[in-house]
Formats: structure tokens, sequence, C-alpha cells
């Protein structure tokens, strides 16, 4: 194997993708923790605890730098590169939490033992879907009283039509919760909530007399189970897991350290090193001798005056080098990196080198786009970064409408980094804004002022959800003549309909059987 080949394949770059409270940051700093990249446990807490109202976007303003930092973290571990790229939930819930997640190659998926399966997480798990992106549970909680871990295996399966494949099983639950038996290793860990990794002792075999010594009546409980499970449950198998449609599940307590070691071993162990990538005219191989890459995610800077822009992109073909000259295709333009940054659980250094599976940031005035490939020269385009159909709906109306122009400029342009949609309505004047999460407005209203001068107050606008129209000209025209109200453009001028309710989306739809409604958009 070349070294580029050898880079390549020790990496891991995934996600994880949790509703809020299953536990998802206090995994993050656990995983961080094992991984040896940070000393104590919160700092990752530190950055959440900072509850923001939304209405203070100055406070949310000042804590980006850290945000920045944070929303990549890259770390060694058992020879191994890992990139655990954030996926924002709760209050800053917005586009780029989906479109973080195609640029990863897997995901950890946690679910709360109390809760089951909970909406947010079936949004996000619709999203790897797109891509079939393999997923690991991590079952969350188990110190509490639980649902039935078989029927939280059985709700798994129903709701999100992936077969499970348990590779621990718990013994017992809250009270009563006593470790995890490897169904592969032969091995039972005890749990031990003072234990400095959850765990005091792992003893080898079913049939350890060990096993009746520290777990008493339990053992012969945890005996019976283990054939039920062997019995009824689905064997690992590693291809149905890479191409999605089994999840391996784990069992654990993330606050008291307990499973996070063996999820930590088995990204590093099963899930997969870089994948290729879909291009317009070809698939890009991770182990390719050029480098190439695309945009997921913009951040603009701490200094808003200055239009500094971070694009984050993910490697997908070669090696980068500090220094480089790549080309941004959609303007064909060369530009030499040399100020490209790596993110480390806390820090962020200057890039030396990257491989496939790695993010650099890349400081920009806002010439980077959303979605924008970068190559050493090919005219490559990368595919799969879309838009989602917003749930939320504003109408922006200015404070002094002479301030037209800049508003148009100013909405145009965040809508072009992604911080939230644009919509004009064919039958009216409105400029509409769409999200998938409503911190987003405040972002705009905040950074319209500060960065474009432009006051503006939101107005409610009714419409649930969007679809971005595909058909032919004459089933178009006929659409915008019937709903001229609901049709729009968006930024990119793409028909969209707006639709007030999911019964009129449903009417529209039935009524124009020959017009695609899709959920998604595909960024050019
Ligand atoms: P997030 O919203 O998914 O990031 O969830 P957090 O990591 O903030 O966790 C939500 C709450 O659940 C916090 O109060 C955590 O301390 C708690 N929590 C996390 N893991 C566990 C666990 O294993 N057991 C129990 N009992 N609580 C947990």
């Amino acid at each position: 194997m070349s070294t580029l080949q050898e880079e390549i394949q020790r990496r891991r770059t995934f996600a994880i993708i949790s509703h809020p409270d299953a536990g998802k940051t206090t995994l993050t700093e656990k995983l961080l923790w094992f991984g040896g990249a940070i000393q104590m446990a919160g700092s990752v807490r530190a950055r959440k605890s900072t509850k923001h109202a939304t209405s203070d976007w100055m406070e949310l303003e000042k804590q980006r730098g850290i945000s920045v930092t944070s929303s990549v973290m890259q770390f060694p571990y058992r020879e191994h590169i890992i990139n655990l790229l954030d996926t924002p939930g709760h209050d800053d819930f917005s586009e780029d939490t989906y479109r973080t997640l195609t640029a990863v190659d897997s995901a950890v998926m946690v679910i709360d033992s109390v809760n089951g399966v909970e909406a947010q997480t079936i949004k996000l798990l619709n999203v790897c879907r797109m891509r079939d992106t393999p997923i690991i549970t991590f079952i969350n909680k188990l110190d509490r009283e639980s649902r039935a871990p078989i029927e939280l295996l059985d709700e798994i399966e129903s709701t999100l039509g992936m077969q499970c494949a348990p590779i621990t099983w718990p013994i017992g639950m809250g009270k009563s919760f006593r470790g995890v038996y490897h169904l592969y290793n032969d091995e039972i860990s005890f749990f031990d909530p003072k234990a400095e990794k959850g765990t005091s002792e792992t003893i080898k075999g079913l049939d350890n007399p060990r096993l009746d010594e520290v777990i008493g009546k339990q053992a012969e409980d945890l005996r019976i189970d283990i054939e039920l499970v062997r019995g009824a449950s689905n064997t690992f198998d590693s291809a149905a897991y890479l191409s999605g449609k089994q999840t391996p599940v784990f069992f654990g307590s993330a606050v008291n350290n307990f499973g996070v070691q063996s999820l930590l071993d088995a990204v590093v162990e099963l899930s997969p090193a870089p994948l290729p990538r879909a291009a317009v005219s070809r698939e890009v191989e991770p182990d390719e001798a050029k480098f190439s890459g695309f945009v997921f995610k913009i951040q603009a800077n701490m200094d808003p005056k200055h239009r500094d822009r971070i694009a984050f992109v993910r490697v997908c073909g070669g090696r980068f080098e500090r220094g480089m000259k790549i080309k941004q295709v959609s303007t064909n333009k060369l530009m030499a990196v040399n100020n490209a940054i790596t993110f480390m659980a806390q820090d962020r250094n200057t890039t030396d080198e990257a491989y496939a599976g790695d993010i650099i940031g890349i400081p920009n005035h806002g010439t980077v786009k959303l979605g924008d490939t970068f190559s050493e020269g090919e005219d490559l385009k990368f595919t799969g970064i879309p838009s989602f159909a917003p749930e939320h709906f504003r109408r922006a109306r200015l404070k002094n409408p002479l301030k037209m122009k800049q508003l148009q400029k100013g909405l145009q342009q965040l809508a072009e980094e992604g911080a939230s949609q644009l919509f004009k309505p064919l039958l009216s004047n409105d400029l509409i804004l769409g999200a998938v999460g409503t911190l987003q407005f405040d972002v705009v209203a905040h950074r319209l002022e500060h960065e474009y001068g432009v006051d503006i107050v939101f107005e409610s606008f009714d419409c649930s959800t969007a679809r971005w129209l595909r058909g032919s000209d004459a089933d178009l025209k006929a659409i915008s003549d019937k709903y001229g109200f609901n049709v729009a453009l968006d930024g990119a001028e793409e028909y969209v309909y707006l639709a007030p309710n999911r019964v009129n989306l449903a009417m529209a739809q039935e009524r124009y059987p020959d017009i695609q409604f899709l959920e998604t958009r595909e960024i050019f």
C-alpha cells in the first residue's frame, strides 16, 4: 500500500445523530476523552450550557470562535485519525445539520433507552438514507429504568427500516444495570459508575463462575436472555451495515463512560474508511493522485465587517498540501491556499497536509459558495449537496423601504451561503425566507443589519412546507397560472411550491401528476 492509501485507510469520518437530550453532547465529550483529545470532561458541554435567548444573537456571535472549532473535531485513536463532525441540534438546528451528513462516511445514532426513536432522529436518518450512510446505534442511559431492549430494537427496525444486529447486550437496567455482554468477544464488562472508565472488570465467558459471583441471580437470567437473543436477532453482517441496511447496536451509559470505548473501537473496526464520491462526470476515488473536495458548510467568521468566511471542505480525493494551488471549479479561479485550517478538539491549526476524509477550513471573503468543488484543475462537480425543504417561513419586511436593493442583495448572498433560503412568489413582491430551524431567521436578521446595513422585521407567512417543482414548461406554466400565490422562484430561479398545509400540497400533486414535487434540490 502506498503512503497515500495508508493515510486514507486509517481515516474515519463520522457524525453523531440524535434527538435532543438523548446524550449526543455527553457522548461526543466521552469519545474525545477516550480518544485522549481532551483532558477533562466539560469542554464540549461548556459550549452548550451557555444557553442563549434566540434574540440574543450577539452572544452567539461571541461564541462562534468556539463553535467553529468544535464543529469538526479531529483526533488520533489506535493508529487511526478520527474526524468527528458536529451536527448542531436544539436551538441551532439548521440546514447545516443536514448538510453535515453529506460530508461523512458513517454515523453513530444515539437512542435514549427510555424514549426510544424520536422525531429528530427520524428526520436525520432520512437524510442519511439519501446516501445509504452506514449507521452504528448506541442505546444510551441504561442506568435508567428503560424500555425492554428487544422492544427498542423492534422500534428501530419498524420506524427506521433497518435491521438491528446487537453487538452487546445489557444485563438488567436502571438500578439493576450490571453491565453488558459482548456477543462476539464472549466478554462481560461490569458496570461500575464509580470506576474511571465506567467498568472495573471485564471477564471472559458466560459460564465463568465469576459472573455468578458478581451479579448473582441475574447471571442465570443473562444466560437465558443471550440464548434467546442469539436465536432471534440478526447476526452482524458487514456488507449489510455498509449498505445502510443493518445497524450494529451497542448499549451503554454515556454519562457514566460505560460502553463508550466499545463504541469508539467499533467506529475504527467496523465503519468505513473514506468512500468514493459521485461527481457529475465520474466517481472520485479517495486514493486518486490529485486533490479534490467540496464545500458542505460556510461559516461567517468572528469579524463580520470583513466578510470573513470559513468554507468547510470535505476532502474527497487525494492529498491537500499547504500552499497548494487549487481551482474553484465554479469560477475557474486558481487559489494558492496557505492558510487552510484543521480543526482539533480544542484548537485549530494551520493545515500542512490533509487526506481524503479530512475536513479543512478555507478562509475567504465570501467568494466561496456552498456546494463548490475544488480540484487540482479538473472540471469536477460533486453531487449530493442538497438544499432541504424548509419547515419554517417568514416574510421579510424592511423598516426603511429605500433599502430594497441592499435587502435583495443581502438575502441572495445569505441564501447562497446556506444561512436560509429565499423565495419570491410569482404573484407578489414578497421576499419569503425559509429555514429548517428557526434560529436561522435570527442569524439572517442580525447579519443583514451588521453586514448589509439593513433593518428588517419578520412577519408570519402561511406556509408549512415547500417542494421544488420539476416538469415540462407547459406544466410549470399551468400550475403557476392556477396557484400563482403558491408558486415561487428560489434564489437559483428554480420553481418552488409553497404549501400552506399538507392537504393543499396533496391536492396540487394530484392535480399535476406529471410534475415532480421534490423535497430536496441539488445545489449547483
Ligand atoms: P444532547 O441534547 O443529545 O446533546 O444530550 P446531552 O448530552 O446534553 O444529555 C442530555 C441529558 O441526559 C443530560 O442531563 C445528561 O447528563 C443526561 N445523560 C447523558 N447520558 C446519560 C446516561 O447515560 N444516563 C443518564 N441517566 N443520563 C444521561
